[in-house]
This record gives structure tokens, C-alpha cells and sequence, in this order.
């Protein structure tokens, strides 16, 4: 071969040659006259490409002796090699530029001139010794050419290719011009192409193709008969694996090795550990060779690969052992909970029947009560009771079904639903789930949520939910659901029908007293490290409560407690001082001016002001409700945001008290000559429900006729037109709000007596409760003489 034959003569002709810039080549080899696209990475090399096209657009190409080597000397760079000429430069991301170049004339390399940016090589011209007189040459050239011919017939082209190579080469005279087309189009390892393009007697060259061409008709011939047999024996991975492997070897010739092949081998190998049912891990397995095959650093590329890592995380088998002991279980809940001594009870009784009944496991509960009232907590328990993983998805205000179930993938930045992101979360396949504040999802032009949670939660079918990112069904069905609401009335029927209610009502003040000693203090004493053995009083407790936080549950109660305690941690470390007590003189200190005894101060006997009681979705609540009276022309005006049912109350109420209005000693011509205008404030909370009628038919009678209403009365009843008063829902939830805030008495409607019997102790001991039967009664409770 050539290599040998030059070293120890460059030194000498150093000064005759032409110069150009070099550019090495790793694993490839152009040959004159063909067309060649190249990516240069190397910065060398670019400045090499940059110099060239200052100048003529001439390089010389030549390749290197190991691909491996970053930055080849002289010695590792095969001496013969082309000048071509670079015809377009085409920046593409990373830095790289593709060049595409034509082979014009071959060359030896005779030494490095320069090598500061890139390296300028001298080179001299190496041509082919040309036979055009001997016969024997002659004949071989012939041979060659229909050898050739031959030989593409049996590849792959089509017809119209194989013509214009036959014209081609039909048209070709010299034997250098041929060879170097031939070798061009025979598929032959790059090595074995660098040495022909070191053979320069054409005769030598000629009896080299006809071997090439003859070995190339082997590989064909014997790789037809493998391919023959491996269509019949090969299984699918074998196919598989073969044609990845054949992918790996076209992405290195591009340039692109690497990563994707690496990486989706991982995944496969993740995807089988899984052990997906076939009809699952073929998508997957599909998005995986998708993968493989997009060029890396491509938008479609990571959105496929994001995808997959999505899936393949999923606890697709990934399951904690149940603990079901009720035992145990009990005594985690009563750790973390004062009193909820039924709704304890309930849960674990739903607990105890999973574990007899493998059908429970689709029972939902749901946890109904006002805010702060420990149903989120509650939740907690349970998982930690059973030993499971515990996940929270916050309903509130979704409206849009595919925040349940997922966008599709064709949405640019889609993402799975809530639902598959908290089993990712979970990171099991059972944990316990809640959903939060089911009662707040709505309904919306973007479809409708509660049918997609319909489909997660319902036994039937939850097996097999499938999300829209997703796109293949994921098992639900070993979720330990539990849900929340505030108010009962407001979750979506279908949802309701399939799930067990449990009620928690408001706390008493002392019952949230024993919560604040019990756990509120002690946890802010742990997490601001004052000495444990610290403590907020009874009185200071009450002080908060009343005055502060008046609330159902308490979440303002902990927020309050822990902002005493943060500056207690603040005076400490500041003045280096055990903690002050706290007393209800100095907690005006630490909490600020008390929200709530303004109120207090205004509590006088009024006409035309009458104490409501009302159930809200934060628990029971006082609804005062103004009634004012003027001369005008009998109008019934209603503000403050009211529903239908209680504005048709408000006419009922008129409408007895026209009837009556002898009796009440009442002028009977007020609904002509005066206007009535009923007022319930917070108008921007919209209220409705029949149980404002006698209150607000108290109120009408006060301002009508002029007779003050007890300040420390409160009531809750619907009215007919004749003045019965009919029963009403939430008492408990009503007369704990009264009890907050400072009723004395309460009227309900002897159709809830029966409900006394379930009130809470701290209610029946303090409050008056009244029942009343007719309106007669009310107003004679009421109004002061
Ligand atoms: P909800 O989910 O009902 O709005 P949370 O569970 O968030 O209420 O409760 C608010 C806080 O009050 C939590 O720190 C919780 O531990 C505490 N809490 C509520 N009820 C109780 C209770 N009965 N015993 C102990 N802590 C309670």
C-alpha cells in the first residue's frame, strides 16, 4: 500500500506542493467524482471550512486512522486522500455545519504547513496510470463494467436507476473515471475503499474491483439465503433486535449515536420489568421505538420520551401490604383525634368490612362538614392507620373535564389528569385517595368533570380508567377513596348514589378547647421549640375562641395559636427570656385588637332586626335580618342576594301577616300605602331556603308595628301562609352557631324535637331551645312590650 513508500521524502519536497486546508474524515473515504454530505462538529474542522470558503471553496478530505482520535497528528491521517470542493454550507443546531462537497482529484498528503486554527496541508496530485493501447487492459475494462452492470442488477435499485448507471458508465473512458465509480456504489467498508484509493496502476485497479465485485455478489447471495431462512425461523425480537441493531449502525453513520438507542434500551428493559398485560405494553413498546427512531434534540423527540417516562413510572404493580387490624387502627385515630367518636366509629367499621368482604373495597366515603373540621386530617389517619400511601387532590373550582382526565398528547404541553398524576404521587396502586371538596367541581362547556371522576371512582368500571395522556387504561380499582364536601346538597348526584356519607358537624367551644390543649398546642410547641411543658390557659383558650376565631371547625383556632407561639419563639430567642404566659389581659398583645366583641357592644333590643340562623357550606351561621318600613305604595323589596325560595318566603310571610293583621294590631292597609324592604347583609353571599320565614315575618311585625325584637333571641323555621311553622334542616350545625355567638335563646320548629335528642351536650346545657308550633308563639317569644 502506499503509506510506506513517502515516509522520509516529504522533508525534501516540501516546497513544490500545493497547499489547501485539511479536513480529517472519521470513517469516511470520498472518492473523486462522487458527492458527499458531511457534518463537521470539530472546531477544527470548521475553521478549515470557513478558510476554504474565504478562498476557492477547496479542501482537502482525507481520513483518519482511528476514528476514536479527537485531534489527529499528520501520522494518523491516511496520506491519500481528495481534494474537493465544498458546494454548500449548512448551519445546523449544536454548531454543527453539513457541508456537502464533490470529490475532484486524488492527492498525497505531504506534510502539515501550518496548524494554528485548523491545519493547511501540502499535497501533490496522484493519478491513475492509464493503459490505452494494451488489449489485455482493454478486455479486463469491459469485463469490469459488465460485471458491474451484473451486479446492480441483483441489488435493490429500481429499473430507472440501473438504466442511468448503465448509461453512465457506458459513457466513461478511462479506468480511473470507472473504478472510481464503481467503488463509489459498491457497498464495501470504508477501510477497504482507502486502500483502492491508494492503488494508482489502473491494471491493479481493475483486477481489485472485479474481486470486490465478486465478494459483493457473495455477501448478496449469502445474505439473501440468512434473510430467507431468518423470515421463517427468526421470532419477533430477533427480527426486532436485528433491525435495531442495523438502526444503531445507520445513526452512527449520520452522526447521531448514542443516547436515544442507550436510553430506549433502558426503557425496554423498565417496560419488561413491569410486566404489562400484551395488549398495554405493546402501545408502550410502540411510543418506545417511536423514540428511538425521532432524531434526539427534536420537540417531538423529549414529547414522546416525557411521555414515556410518565408511563413507565406509574405504580403499574406497585402495592403496600394492607394493615387491617381494627385495633391498631383505632388507636391511630383516637391518637390524632379528640372526640368524632362516630364518625371514628364509621370508618372503622367500613375498615373492618374490607376486611371481611373483598366487595367493600369499592365502598367511597365521604366526609361531610364545614371547613377546619378534621375531615382532611381524618384521611390522613385512615392511611396511616391501614398502612397505605397517602394522596390529596384538591377539587375546588375545577371545572374542566380534562384536569380529571388528561389532555391529549396532540395538545402541545398535555399532561396527565389529576387522577393518574396522584397515582404517580402514590407512587402505589392503593393508596388512600382523597379527593377534596367534591362539592366544588362544576359543570362547564369543556365537559363535564364529574362524569370523569364518576368513571375513577364507580367499582364497575375503575379498572380500567384510561386518561387521555395516558392513553391506556390504569387500574383504580384497589384505591381506597375517600371524599370531601362541605355541604351535602351541592355533590353531583351520580357521584352522591355511590358513596357513604359521614357527617361531622361543627365543634362546641369546649370541645375545641380540648383540641387546642391536646394537639394544636403541642404540635406548635414541637415545631417552635419552645420548652414542652408550655401552655395556653383555659381562659386565654375561650378568649381566642370567642373573640377571635369564630369558626365551625378549627383551622383559624391552629392559625391563631401559631402565631402566638411564633413571636413567644421570637421574644425568646430576642430577649433570652423563658416565654411570657399568656392571659387574657396581654393577648390583646399578640393577636391584636379582638375581631369580634364590636358586635357584642351592638347587641341592644331593636325593631326591625331579628337574629336568622342559617347553614352554610362554612357550617351554621347568624344571619340577622333589617326589616324598615316607609310610606309608599305597598312594594315588597328584597336585597341581599336572594335565592326564589326565600324571596316566595318573604311574600308568605306578608301575605299571613295581611291575613292576620287585626290581630298582630296592624294597620290592614300597609300593603297599600307602605313599602317593605327586607334586608339580609353580606349581600354578596347568596342565601336561600325556606327556614328565614319566621324571621323574617318577625321582623316585618317589629317594624310595622314599632315593638322591639330580644336581642339575645335566635330562630329558624319555615312559615305557611296560615302561621304554622314547619321543621327545617341542619339544626345541629344552626344552634352550635347560636352557641358561638351568644344566643340565649333559641325558637325552633317542634317538628325538630327530635333532633334535640342528638344535639351535643354543650348545646342542650347552653342554650334555651324553644320549640314552637305556630307563628302566634314565635312573635309572643320575640317581640319585648
Ligand atoms: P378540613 O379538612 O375538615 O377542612 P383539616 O383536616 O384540615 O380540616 O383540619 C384542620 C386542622 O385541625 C388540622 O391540623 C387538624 O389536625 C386539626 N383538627 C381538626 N379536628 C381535630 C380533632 N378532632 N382532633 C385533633 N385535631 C383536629
Amino acid at each position: 500500500m502506499y503509506e510506506g513508500c513517502f515516509e522520509g521524502e516529504v522533508e525534501n519536497m516540501n516546497t513544490n506542493y500545493n497547499d489547501l486546508p485539511l479536513i480529517p474524515l472519521r470513517e469516511l473515504v470520498v472518492i473523486p467524482g462522487s458527492h458527499a454530505n458531511i457534518d463537521i462538529g470539530r472546531k477544527q474542522s470548521i475553521a478549515a471550512v470557513e478558510e476554504a470558503m474565504r478562498g476557492n471553496h477547496h479542501v482537502v478530505l482525507s481520513m483518519q486512522k482511528n476514528i476514536a482520535t479527537e485531534d489527529p497528528t499528520f501520522d494518523e491521517i491516511y496520506k491519500v486522500g481528495v481534494v474537493a470542493k465544498i458546494t454548500q454550507v449548512v448551519r445546523l443546531p449544536g454548531g454543527i455545519r453539513r457541508i456537502y462537497v464533490s470529490g475532484k482529484e486524488r492527492v498525497v498528503l505531504k506534510n502539515i504547513i501550518s496548524e494554528d486554527d485548523y491545519k493547511r496541508v501540502a499535497y501533490e496530485q496522484y493519478p491513475v496510470t492509464e493503459y490505452p493501447e494494451d488489449p489485455e487492459v482493454g478486455a479486463k475494462l469491459k469485463t469490469c463494467r459488465e460485471r458491474y452492470i451484473e451486479h446492480i442488477k441483483h441489488t435493490d435499485e429500481d429499473r430507472t436507476t440501473i438504466a442511468q448507471m448503465e448509461t453512465v458508465i457506458s459513457r466513461m473512458g478511462d479506468i480511473g473515471e470507472i473504478t472510481d465509480f464503481i467503488v463509489d456504489n459498491l457497498i464495501l467498508p470504508q477501510k477497504k475503499k482507502q486502500s483502492f484509493l491508494e492503488i494508482t496502476d489502473g491494471n491493479e485497479r481493475l483486477d481489485w474491483i472485479l474481486d470486490q465485485i465478486a465478494y459483493c455478489d457473495n455477501v448478496m447471495a449469502i445474505e439473501a439465503i440468512i434473510n430467507e431462512k431468518l423470515n421463517d425461523v427468526m421470532s419477533k425480537q430477533q427480527k426486532e433486535y436485528l433491525l435495531r441493531e442495523k438502526l444503531k449502525v445507520i445513526r452512527g453513520e449520520l452522526g447521531e449515536a448514542g443516547d436515544a438507542s442507550e436510553e430506549a434500551e433502558e426503557f425496554r428493559e423498565k417496560l419488561a420489568a413491569l410486566n404489562l398485560p400484551e395488549s398495554i405494553e405493546k402501545v408502550i413498546a410502540k411510543e418506545i421505538a417511536r423514540y428511538e427512531k425521532t432524531m434526539t434534540m427534536t420537540p417531538e423527540s423529549s414529547t414522546i420520551r416525557t411521555y414515556i417516562e410518565r408511563v413507565l413510572e406509574l405504580p403499574w404493580n406497585k402495592e403496600s401490604e394492607d394493615r387491617l387490624n381494627i385495633k391498631e387502627a383505632k388507636v391511630i385515630l383516637d391518637e390524632d383525634h379528640f372526640g368524632l367518636e362516630k364518625v371514628k366509629e364509621r370508618i372503622l367499621e367500613s375498615l373492618a368490612v374490607r376486611q371481611l368482604s373483598n366487595d367493600a373495597a369499592g365502598t367511597i366515603l365521604c366526609l361531610v362538614g364545614p371547613p377546619g373540621v378534621g375531615k382532611t386530617s381524618l384521611a390522613k389517619s385512615v392511611a396511616k392507620a391501614m398502612d397505605r400511601e397517602f394522596v390529596r387532590v384538591a377539587l375546588g373550582g375545577v371545572s374542566d373535564e380534562s384536569e380529571i382526565r388528561g389532555h391529549r398528547r396532540t395538545y402541545i404541553g398535555s399532561m396527565p389528569g389529576r387522577m393518574i398524576a396522584g397515582m404517580t404521587k402514590a407512587g402505589t396502586k392503593n393508596p388512600v385517595f382523597l379527593l377534596d371538596e367534591i362539592d366544588k367541581i362544576s359543570s362547564h362547556y369543556k365537559g363535564d368533570p364529574a362524569a370523569a371522576l364518576l368513571e375513577v371512582l364507580d367499582p364497575e368500571q375503575n379498572d380500567s380508567f384510561t386518561d387521555h395522556y395516558i392513553d391506556v387504561p390504569f387500574d383504580f380499582s384497589n384505591v381506597f377513596w375517600i371524599t370531601t364536601a362541605n355541604v351535602a346538597g351541592n355533590i353531583p348526584e351520580p357521584l352522591w348514589d355511590r358513596m357513604e356519607v359521614i357527617e361531622i358537624s361543627s365543634y362546641t367551644e369546649d370541645e375545641k378547647v380540648e383540641i387546642a390543649k391536646r394537639y394544636l398546642i403541642p404540635k406548635q410547641v414541637k415545631k417552635t421549640g419552645l420548652p414542652s411543658d408550655y401552655t395556653l390557659s383555659d381562659k386565654v383558650l375561650r378568649k381566642i375562641i370567642s373573640e377571635y376565631t369564630r369558626e365551625a371547625g378549627v383551622r383559624n383556632l391552629e392559625k391563631t395559636i401559631g402565631k402566638i407561639f411564633r413571636r413567644l419563639a421570637y421574644e425568646k430567642v430576642n430577649d433570652n427570656k423563658t416565654p411570657k404566659r399568656i392571659t387574657p389581659a396581654n393577648l390583646k398583645q399578640y393577636l391584636g385588637v379582638s375581631k369580634y366583641v364590636e358586635d357584642e357592644n351592638k347587641k341592644i333590643d331593636t325593631v326591625g332586626l331579628v337574629c336568622g340562623l342559617a347553614w352554610t357550606s362554612i357550617g351554621g351561621v347568624v344571619l340577622p335580618c333589617e326589616v324598615a318600613t316607609m310610606d309608599g305604595t305597598g312594594k315588597l323589596i328584597l336585597t341581599g342576594s336572594l335565592g326564589d325560595v326565600m324571596k316566595e318566603s318573604a311574600q308568605a310571610a306578608e301575605s299571613y301577616i295581611r291575613s292576620n293583621a287585626k290581630e298582630l294590631k296592624i294597620d290592614g292597609e300597609f300593603h297599600k300605602n307602605k313599602d317593605i324592604h327586607i334586608h339580609l347583609p353580606e349581600g354578596a353571599t347568596p342565601k336561600d331556603g325556606p327556614s328565614a320565614g319566621i324571621t323574617m315575618t318577625v321582623a316585618i311585625v317589629s317594624a310595622l308595628t314599632n315593638r322591639k325584637v330580644r336581642h339575645d333571641i335566635a330562630m329558624t323555621g319555615e312559615i305557611t301562609i296560615r302561621g304554622d311553622v314547619l321543621p327545617i334542616g341542619g339544626l345541629k350545625e344552626k344552634l352550635l352557631a347560636a352557641l358561638r355567638f351568644g344566643v340565649k335563646e333559641v325558637l325552633i320548629p317542634q317538628g325538630n324535637v327530635k333532633d334535640i335528642e342528638e344535639l351535643p351536650q354543650a348545646v342542650r346545657k347552653g342554650l334555651t331551645i324553644t320549640p314552637v308550633k305556630t307563628m302566634g308563639e314565635v312573635l309572643e317569644k320575640a317581640l319585648v312590650d
